[in-house]
């Protein structure tokens, strides 16, 4: 692939080590965003009926923070970092460098079409890097828009969009790069390390996961329902973080049902598929097999289907069956599964059943149990009364654990995943004890003493 060689030429000009030019990428990045606002907005719209206030909060807003946090930063972050030396290198001077890893590829899935595209390229920019961006084929309207302002902001052997579905990533994954970037399902997660292994390239690796959400009976009820239903109203369910399924407590069980339905009509109305504040399925085969996960459910509320549209309602599910499909993987979309509990073990008894998820949440009062939550279950990141929240935070790395995930990003911790760390110890020249050089003398007393030394 050309593209690749003329990234690798732009690379050893060495031109992105300077500072001042990554300012000023990611400052006419901002400005083109800024100016295409409203055409991305569109743009999403077309694709999947993206309410345009979920496109300016969680895409277009979302990056243009993480290129100010950039930009306010990237002075001190890329400054070399001085640390203590030791006995063992006395006299030294010791320092951390951190370099551009050189060209990075970002694969992106189609649910944040514009915002899982262009935050790790802020980043990898950020840090120094060339980058070749892969949107999902799945938002062809968005992956033009991304491609348009990329071709105008960039040479494309800074920054490049490549279009195209499978085999275009397979072909971009036989090439070898310093760094991948990949967010999507753990299934394609696993041919992309693959892939990356054979070049022994470092990955970082968005996945997905089943989340719980714990209601206990200690929640504020009305409070935790508001806030359930908007971490799965979100771009109609189909968000990485939404809460999968919740497990309450069975003493307020039917309180909390009651405040989710409604939670759901205050925000929706009676007949959901109205509502201009939710997007639609992505497309037709993800919408039946979201229909199909509803077969055979008591359905506490909701099941409205438009096979039109694409679209389905928010719906409560009672109790289903965990050997069904429903609690079988992670769903990905506006359907809720709900289970009561009695004591914590039932809570592990179906947490602990599935993979690490990459978020968890807990409505709670009690400390003791915010404890444990915190303790007890392996997820990527989680927050303590309300639902997918911590993503908005910068200063909190994002990413998964296990199954869900390998490695973070967002703020520093991006800036970091795209830099190699280099360390070195600059020495000094007027005292060098001659312990350490053979013919060895030091008694083995006295060798094995050493630890103290470093
Ligand atoms: P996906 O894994 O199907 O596709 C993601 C990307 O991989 C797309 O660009 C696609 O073209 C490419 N791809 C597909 N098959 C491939 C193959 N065989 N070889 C190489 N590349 C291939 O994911 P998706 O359906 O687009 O997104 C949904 C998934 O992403 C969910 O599991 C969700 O949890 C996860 N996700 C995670 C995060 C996160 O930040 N952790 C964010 C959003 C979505």
């Amino acid at each position: 692939m050309e593209l690749h060689k003329q990234q690798q030429a732009f690379f050893s000009t060495q031109k992105t080590r300077n500072l001042s030019f990554r300012r000023d990428a990611l400052k006419r990045l901002r400005n083109a965003i800024i100016e295409q606002e409203d055409a991305i907005a569109d743009a999403i719209y077309a694709d999947f009926k993206k309410p345009r206030f979920e496109t300016f909060v969680a895409e277009t807003q979302f990056v243009l923070a993480e290129i100010n946090t950039m930009l306010k930063n990237l002075e001190f972050w890329a400054q070399s970092e001085r640390v203590s030396g030791n006995l063992a290198n006395f006299p030294s001077r010791n320092y951390i460098y951190r370099e551009p890893l050189g060209q990075v590829l970002i694969i992106a899935p189609w649910n944040y079409p514009f915002q899982l595209t262009l935050t790790p390229m802020v980043g990898a920019i950020a840090a120094g890097n060339t980058v070749v961006a892969k949107p999902s084929e799945l938002t062809p309207n968005t992956a033009a828009i991304v491609e348009k302002i990329i071709g105008k902001v960039f040479v494309a052997e800074h920054v490049a969009v490549v279009q195209g579905g499978v085999e275009t990533s397979q072909e971009l994954l036989s090439k070898r790069w310093d760094h991948i970037f990949f967010t999507g399902s753990p299934r394609i997660g696993k041919i992309i390390y693959e892939s990356a292994a054979k070049h022994l390239t470092p990955v970082t690796l968005e996945l997905g996961g089943k989340n719980p959400c714990i209601v206990d009976e200690t929640a504020n009820i009305s409070l935790a329902a508001k806030r359930i239903i908007w971490g799965k109203a979100l771009n109609l369910g189909q968000t990485c973080l939404a809460p999968d399924y919740l497990l309450v407590h069975h003493t307020v069980k039917d309180k909390l049902v009651q405040k989710l339905k409604d939670k759901i009509v205050e925000a929706y109305g009676e007949k959901q598929s109205q509502s201009a504040d939710l997007a639609r399925i992505i497309n037709e085969r993800h919408y039946n097999r979201l229909k199909s996960l509803l077969d055979d459910q008591r359905i506490l509320y909701g099941g409205e289907t438009v096979d039109e549209d694409n679209f389905i309602g928010l719906t409560l599910v009672d109790e289903p069956d965990l050997n069904n499909p429903l609690m079988q993987g992670e769903i990905f979309g506006p359907i809720l599964p709900i289970f009561s509990y009695e004591k914590e073990p039932d809570i592990d008894a179906i947490v602990k059943r599935y993979e690490k998820p990459l978020a968890a949440y807990i409505f709670s009062n009690k400390r003791d149990s915010q404890k444990k939550f915190i303790a007890q279950h392996g997820f990527g990141g989680g927050v303590i009364n309300d639902t997918v929240i911590h993503i908005a935070n910068k200063n909190l790395p994002f990413g998964g654990v296990g199954h869900s995930g390998v490695g973070a990003y967002h703020g520093k911790t991006s800036f970091d995943v795209f830099s190699h760390k280099k360390a070195i110890v600059k020495r000094g020249r007027w005292i060098d004890p001659p312990l350490r050089y053979a013919p060895y003398k030091l008694p083995e007393k006295i060798a094995k003493w050493v630890k103290h030394l470093f």
